[in-house]
């Protein structure tokens, strides 16, 4: 998903003109046969008039297309009018599908699906439409006729722009503006680019200034790490500025441009910044209907702006209003958002916080993909049907996400047949035209076809960046040997999905070649591994999941691994029973024989603590990395064994616990319950996923090895929250770090401040408290995706007391506490005192250890509130010494005073 925060400004309602005979498609029920390749049959030829006639715009021959027995007079008029302009420029007719017509004798007649688009100077437009066509009996290849004409679906809203090269505009203190953001140029050149509108576009050339200054405070912090200053000061040389054209006439003030005519040095510079800039977005790939470069115009109140800075390369601001966070300002090249957040405007309309749900078209009920996986060549070949709810008030376009590099060839509706869609360039969206605005409530089911090359998917921290939101719980770096293994998991957009991760059963058929093995989300149905009786992929096996329950978003991966290990572990909630199974890499078998024991105790006490299991079976894939880690869909999880030739040094990062063998393991299995049964409802909140998973796996070192192992992860989070947590907030998700490419940030705060956070909540709280609130937040959410603000009013209801203030400074704050200590030692008893700004108080419990003589030691829990909190403690004997935070529980920084 390359630039989904930028090029999803490319906010579409393509608009749906005039229309529609939607007559339902009886497409699904018979037997579609491709094109004809090489020379064109008679139905093509009578095709290859109809383009030749549109291209000359000759209305007049078109008649002759027609069956004067089946076409009157007036219907033969009407489309004559739909077809044709007389503006027509360019015409391009492409047959996409054709079936038997039932009321020909076979070979004499069909349904067939076309694709008409038809160009003027400045704009374009699509027409899917059914011709029935028939020949005589007996008719040679000329005889063929258009008996009927039904029209799909149409779209128009295609610009081809233009940059006005004729005309510059002397500018001084030229300024636009746009949310939080300002461009001046101070003094040099302005051209103008246009549509068929008006003008939607401007080049900037000469001495200008970029100012921009976000208002949320966490955003001001990002950009003092990016820039050094909370606002960003940049002088730059060019400038490409994409508005709406009634934008344009209304909020750009030109009376300081004087036209002049263009100098060609000018003008050639102005086309060298349009030339590179202008495609970035709201480019629309139509395939084989057209090469040129169409466009559709932002929406009213949008804005897009490519600078080309001094100091930072070029820089994408852009404003697109309906995005939950709207105002975006981007680096291409490093893939990078710099800031992403919600103007006053937004706030105002979607409150403090929201749900990525809420904001879909439309809900995935049922995936059933069908894969054939060529793992040495990286390649795929699928086909998805997709059982969806319509969730929008009216939708006439679904957008769906689905890599870039897979080529749809078809887009077939149970209910309209074959339907019109759309690429993005530069994006992983397919945009499915619907004929007519489909109300909410509306199910439907596509099915789509696609196939291509689609790299694995590295398991990568590193370059979270790339992918922005829709990253998940990847927890390691790149492997760089070993065993190879083709993972596509939630980044990949290996199947046609929902545009954000959306709970959905599935079936899931993969077919691999000889000598691999799959694993995926869903329960392995047994017998299911069966010769595929496909040509193209002779001796391949497939392997059918079947995810019976919901599931955020769908993986596998394909290896050489054999079945080394199967147990039953005991289960809660619907079955008392939960299957384990283990594949293993050839080097990896006996890891993965050791792994199986481990891995049923694990999910036995994981089940155990939250009295659910959500997932009816588990399978792990022991593979090999050069480094260790792993990666946790629902339904199985992938561990990463270090190759024996590794020689990377990993041992210095926020997630290596040295002392603790299974952590990886304990971490991932975690997973199931926190980040896949319950899910984040947008980024801000993956400290669910990851600040869960490593709280739950410390919990486990604690059961499996003891007080001390629990005590050194809890000193490890607190070593790492404290040296990075000035980087930002905890909610600012995968954000963090992503700056300075650094996912080791992202570690330290998200997963070891998180489940540092979570430890101070308990203390906090009560383990009673605590752990109902877990159970009741998990029971609220459980196949939901869930907030902090969820948490929250869980824990409240359990504990009884306003958790707002603990939130608001642990998980919303970037800042941690310092507090100030003393004690004093008297007969009897000790008193500590403790002092923190009375400006920022936080909620803080700490431990104090004393220290008796006779060499016990006593543990209190001192909860921290307020700005001064003076605490005796009675004593039983002689105290020796008096210790603070001896167990690295409270995120804060001490002095004594
Ligand atoms: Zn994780």
């Amino acid at each position: 998903m390359r630039d989904r925060m930028v090029v999803s400004i490319v906010r579409f309602a393509l608009p749906l003109a005039f229309l529609v005979c939607a007559q339902p498609s009886s497409a699904q029920n018979t037997t579609h046969t491709a094109a004809q390749p090489g020379a064109p049959d008679g139905v093509g030829l009578l095709f290859h008039k109809l383009e030749l006639l549109l291209q000359q715009n000759n209305r007049d021959d078109f008649p002759a297309l027609l069956s004067t027995s089946d076409i009157t007079g007036a219907e033969a008029e009407q489309a004559t009018d739909d077809l044709f302009s007389y503006e027509t420029t360019r015409a391009v007719v492409q047959e996409r599908d054709r079936t038997q017509l039932e009321s020909a004798l076979p070979g004499d007649g069909y349904h067939v699906i076309v694709e008409i688009m038809t160009e003027t100077a400045a704009r374009a437009r699509v027409l899917t439409a059914r011709f029935d066509v028939r020949r005589p009996r007996g008719g040679d290849v000329d005889s063929w006729r258009i008996i009927d004409i039904t029209r799909l679906t149409f779209v128009q809203g295609l610009y081809r722009l233009r940059l006005d090269t004729a005309t510059q505009y002397a500018a001084r203190e030229f300024t636009i503006r746009a949310q939080d953001v300002q461009f001046t140029l101070h003094s040099g050149n302005v051209f103008q680019v246009v549509s068929g509108e008006g003008v939607t576009g401007l080049i900037l050339l000469g001495r200008g200034e970029m100012r921009f200054s976000p208002g949320p405070q966490t955003e001001k912090g990002q950009l003092r790490i990016f820039s050094g200053s909370e606002t960003l000061t940049t002088l730059f040389g060019a400038a490409f500025v994409r508005v709406h054209p009634a934008d344009f006439e209304t909020r750009v003030d030109v009376s300081g441009l004087r036209a002049m005519p263009a100098d060609p040095r000018q003008a050639k510079r102005a086309q060298d910044v349009y030339a590179v800039e202008a495609p970035k977005s709201f480019n629309i790939d139509l395939r084989d209907l057209s090469r040129e470069t169409w466009y559709i115009l932002p929406q009213t109140g949008d804005f897009l702006a490519e600078v080309r800075t001094n100091k930072f390369g070029t820089l994408t601001y852009s404003r697109s209003g309906g995005n939950a966070e709207d105002v975006t300002l981007f680096d291409r090249s490093r893939r990078r958002a710099i800031s992403l957040y919600a103007s006053p405007t937004t706030l105002a309309v979607r409150g403090a916080t929201y749900n990525e749900d809420e904001l879909r078209t439309y809900d995935v009920i049922d995936y059933n993909v069908d894969t054939m996986v060529y793992p040495d060549r990286q390649f795929i070949e699928g086909r998805t049907r997709v059982t969806l709810r319509v969730q929008a008030d009216a939708a006439a376009t679904l957008t769906m996400r689905l890599a870039e590099p897979l080529a749809v060839t078809s887009v077939i509706s149970s209910d309209f047949g074959r339907l019109l869609f759309f690429r993005i360039r530069n994006d992983d969206s397919l945009i499915v035209n619907l004929p007519v605005s489909a109300q909410r409530g509306t199910m439907m089911t596509l099915d789509i076809a696609y196939s291509g090359r689609l790299p694995t998917q590295e398991l990568d921290r590193e370059t979270v960046s790339l992918q922005g939101q829709q990253d998940e719980d990847v927890d390691t770096e790149p492997m760089l040997k070993g065993e190879p293994n083709f993972l596509l998991s939630s980044r990949a957009a290996w199947y046609p999905q929902n545009v954000v991760t959306d709970y959905a059963r599935a079936r899931i058929r993969i077919t691999v070649p000889e000598g691999y093995a799959c694993v995926a989300s869903g329960q392995l149905t047994p017998g299911d591994v069966s010769l595929r009786d496909a040509a193209t992929m002779t001796g391949g096996h497939s392997y059918v999941f079947n995810a019976n329950q919901p599931v955020r978003y769908f993986a596998m991966v394909v290896s050489r691994m054999t079945p080394v290990a199967s147990t039953v572990t005991e289960a809660h909630g619907r079955s008392n029973q939960l299957a384990i199974n283990v594949l293993a890499n050839p080097r990896q078998i006996a890891r993965g024989r050791d792994i199986a024991p481990v891995a049923a105790d694990i999910m036995k006490f994981y089940g155990g603590m939250m009295e659910d299991t959500p997932y009816e079976s588990l399978t792990i894939a022991m593979l090999e990395h050069d480094v260790p880690g792993g990666h946790s869909p629902a339904y199985f999880a992938i561990i990463n064994n270090a190759a024996p030739f590794s020689r990377l040094y990993w041992g210095n990062d926020p997630s290596a616990f040295a002392g603790v063998p299974e952590f990886f393991l304990a971490h991932e299995l975690a997973h199931q319950w926190w980040g896949q049964a319950v899910g984040w409802k947008n980024y801000h909140e993956q400290w669910i996923s990851e600040g869960f998973a490593q709280y739950f796996s410390a919990l486990y070192a604690q059961r499996a090895h003891g007080d001390a192992s629990f005590f050194a992860m809890l000193r490890q989070f607190r070593r790492w929250s404290l040296s990075e947590s000035d980087q930002g907030p905890i909610d600012l998700g995968y954000r963090l770090g992503l700056i300075q490419g650094q996912g080791r940030i992202f570690r330290a705060i998200i997963y070891n401040k998180g489940a540092s956070v979570l430890h101070m909540l308990r203390r906090f709280v009560g383990d009673e408290a605590f752990f109902n609130g877990l159970r009741r937040f998990y029971g609220d959410r459980k196949f939901q995706k869930a907030g902090t603000d969820d948490f929250q009013r869980a824990m409240e209801a359990t504990s009884g007391r306003s958790l707002q203030r603990f939130f608001d400074r642990w998980i919303h704050g970037t800042d941690l506490p310092t507090l100030r200590y003393s004690s004093t030692i008297r007969p009897g008893e000790v008193t500590v005192l403790f002092d923190q700004d009375s400006r920022m108080i936080f909620d803080v419990p700490v431990t104090v250890t004393l220290q008796y003589a006779d060499g016990h030691v006593q543990d209190v829990l001192v909860p921290i509130s307020e700005a001064h909190v003076e605490q005796k403690i009675p004593t039983s004997g002689t105290v020796r010494d008096v210790q603070i935070n001896r167990d690295s529980a409270a995120l804060a920084r001490f002095n004594e005073s």
